[in-house]
């Protein structure tokens, strides 16, 4: 109701056809937000099942082009895996070892989690460690960091997610070390995120060579040899940040820099 001089006059908005169909607007808006949600509900499974479709078209080509053609070393690994490598790297889903080595399955053991960690405690790594050293007698570990990565970036920006913070803490001994080569050099973002992603890697070496299980091992000897590499993600090469043959070590930023050219 709408008061003009002292008196209540009825405005055309408060008329009950207007309300009417203000209501039937508002059920009409709300019937189509139901029919768009079920539509990109329909889409989306629709683009997973595709997804999972050419996940497993996939693996037909693989059974016809690789494995049947390739049948006796098959027969050979399905009777018994003997790795020669032991591959610690980046869950991330563009850093696929297999691929970016060119390597058949059978060639690593493999152990992935955010940003290729190697952690004090940790009964999955120690197992595997455990496992691919006492058992499958393997001789080279390889810690692959690269760049681009979602955890390194985490490390440098702080990240509020409770497990994934504390997990991200274990290298942060390799913040505080690009932190002063970033001041050193006035690095921009992208610089110090690759230099962080190289200490990362080297702070992991480290880690692994703290391990009773390691120590114990280069105590007697010198295997297993550590290398320490970075993906990069951009142009799909590899660097060699610790050569796990020599213990030659790349340092600094300008070491990092020489590789990219
Ligand atoms: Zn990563």
């Amino acid at each position: 109701m709408v008061r003009v001089s002292g008196k209540s006059k009825k405005s055309r908005l408060d008329s009950p056809q207007f309300v009417g169909s203000l209501l039937l607007l508002a059920a009409d808006c709300r019937q189509q937000a139901r029919v768009y949600r079920v539509h990109l509900a329909s889409a989306a499974m629709k683009r997973n099942r595709c997804v999972i479709n050419k996940l497993l078209q996939g693996n037909a080509k693989f059974v016809a082009g690789e494995f049947k053609p390739n049948e006796k070393y098959y027969r050979t690994i399905a009777a018994r895996q003997s790795p020669k490598v032991l591959w610690i790297g980046c869950s991330d889903s563009r850093v696929s070892e297999d691929v970016i080595t060119g390597s058949r399955p059978g060639t690593m053991f493999v152990h992935r989690n955010v940003a290729n960690i190697v952690a004090f405690n940790d009964v999955n790594i120690s197992s595997i460690l455990e496992y691919g050293i006492v058992h499958l007698k393997i001789e080279d570990i390889v810690v692959c960091g690269h760049t681009r990565c979602g955890g390194i970036a985490a490390i440098e920006d702080g990240v509020h997610e409770n497990y994934i913070a504390d997990w991200l803490c274990i290298a942060s001994g390799a913040k505080v070390i690009t932190d002063e080569i970033a001041q050193k050099h006035k690095l921009s973002r992208e610089q110090k995120l690759e230099v962080l992603a190289a200490e990362n890697v080297k702070l992991q070496i480290k880690h692994l060579q703290s391990l009773a299980l390691i120590k114990n091992m280069h105590e007697k000897g010198s295997l297993p040899r550590i290398h320490g590499w970075l993906y990069r993600v951009e142009t799909g090469a590899i660097d060699v940040l610790v050569n796990g043959r020599t213990g030659k070590v790349t340092k600094g930023f300008k070491s990092l820099e020489s590789m990219r050219s």
